[in-house]
């Protein structure tokens, strides 16, 4: 109930605003029309006897151009925010973008440094846990006990799980 006479309200928010936007945009025609002709009327009266008959259109034009301003100004309204919010939200994305990354860097050298041990290949590469083959040369990493057949890193003396040396 309450959300339909949100809508109904909204409908009659954009019909006045488009109201507004054409009487505006016809007030500032006509006002600049107006405008026109009579500053034409005034100079072209300026060298003949006769007064400028048209003067006062320039008058009305330009309460006209006032008026019409404001309402063209208030009508428009919405679209000058949403420009003027459009305009400063990449810039948020942007700063969002970086903070993200800055984040994200920072929590990957925490997990990095608190995680367990890398396993390291006799390559050098240090391949992260749980790796089965080394990323960079594709040695194993992995071997099987002899004794209990646990999964042991290829650099561990000792089985960590029944303790058989291992070659
Ligand atoms: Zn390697
Ligand atoms: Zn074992």
């Amino acid at each position: 109930m309450i959300y339909n006479q949100n809508e109904n309200n909204l409908e009659k928010h954009k019909k006045t605003k488009k109201t507004l936007k054409i009487v505006g945009i016809t007030m500032l025609v006509v006002g600049a029309g107006l405008t026109i002709t009579g500053l034409v009327s005034f100079f072209s009266a300026m060298g003949t006897s006769n007064p400028p008959k048209l003067f006062w259109c320039a008058f009305v034009g330009f309460i006209l151009l006032g008026i019409g301003g404001s309402i063209t100004a208030l009508g428009f309204q919405k679209e000058m925010k949403r420009y003027i919010k459009n305009e400063s939200v990449p810039i948020f994305n942007e700063m969002g973008q970086e903070i993200k990354t800055g984040v994200t860097a920072i929590t990957q050298t925490i997990n990095d440094t608190i995680s367990d041990k890398k396993i390291i290949c006799r390559c050098g590469e240090e391949n992260e846990q749980g790796s089965k083959f080394c990323s960079k040369c594709g040695s194993p990493l992995i071997k099987t006990c002899p004794n209990c057949h646990n999964e042991i890193e290829t650099n561990d003396n000792f089985c960590n799980k029944c303790g058989t040396k291992l070659d």
